[in-house]
């Protein structure tokens, strides 16, 4: 029957990591409230933002972590990434650097996180491409996704497209590993 409301059968705590400016927050703020926000930073001290959904007719709420600009500082503590199930790997298909510092982000996961978590990058900012501000090719990200053993999309906060997909393959990912 009927679940009571906030009743739930899970709790995946996510984490987004990735460098400065790449739409950690955008992306959050889109797959938890469908919004962007164009006044971006106006969200941060926010440490997490949720949405319960139905997968496998359970009840899962993703909570999901955002760095809140701390990456800036390289000061992303342990306490972040403990207890973490999956993680939002971002960059930005506009800056090569931030698609470079992956393999960073890769190993701090690795050696903060559980060695189960799941891992999805994200090369956001995909509306861009197609003013040619595309500055990583799609294929070198899938080349390394599939090295890595992390899952891959594209997408764009800001358009929406791809966001949801994104997370909801986490999410089902996720789902698989602790079922
Ligand atoms: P964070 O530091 O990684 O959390 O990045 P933010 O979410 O604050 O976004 C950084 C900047 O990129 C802001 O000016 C956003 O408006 C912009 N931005 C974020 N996502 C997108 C996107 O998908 N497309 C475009 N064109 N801009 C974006």
């Amino acid at each position: 029957g009927e679940k009571e409301t906030g009743e739930v059968d899970y709790v995946f705590k996510i984490v987004v990591a990735g460098d400065s400016a790449v739409g950690k927050t955008q992306l959050l703020g889109r797959f938890a409230k469908d919004q962007f926000f164009f006044d971006s930073k106006s969200t941060i001290g926010v440490e997490f933002q949720t949405r319960t959904l139905t997968l496998h007719r359970k009840r899962v709420k993703a909570q999901i972590w955002d760095t809140a600009g701390q990456e800036r500082y390289r000061a992303v503590t342990s306490a972040y990434y403990r207890g973490a199930l999956g993680a939002m790997l971002v960059y930005d298909i506009t800056k090569r650097a931030t698609f470079e510092h992956v393999a960073r982000w890769v190993d701090e996961l690795r050696g903060h996180a559980d060695s189960s978590i799941v891992v999805m990058l994200v090369g956001n900012k995909a509306d861009l491409a197609a003013a040619g501000q595309r500055a990583v090719p799609t294929e070198d990200a899938v080349a390394f996704a599939e090295e890595q053993g992390l899952f891959f999309s594209e997408a764009s906060a800001l358009s929406g497209e791809n966001v949801d997909r994104a997370f909801l393959r986490l999410l089902e990912e996720i789902f698989a590993v602790v079922s």
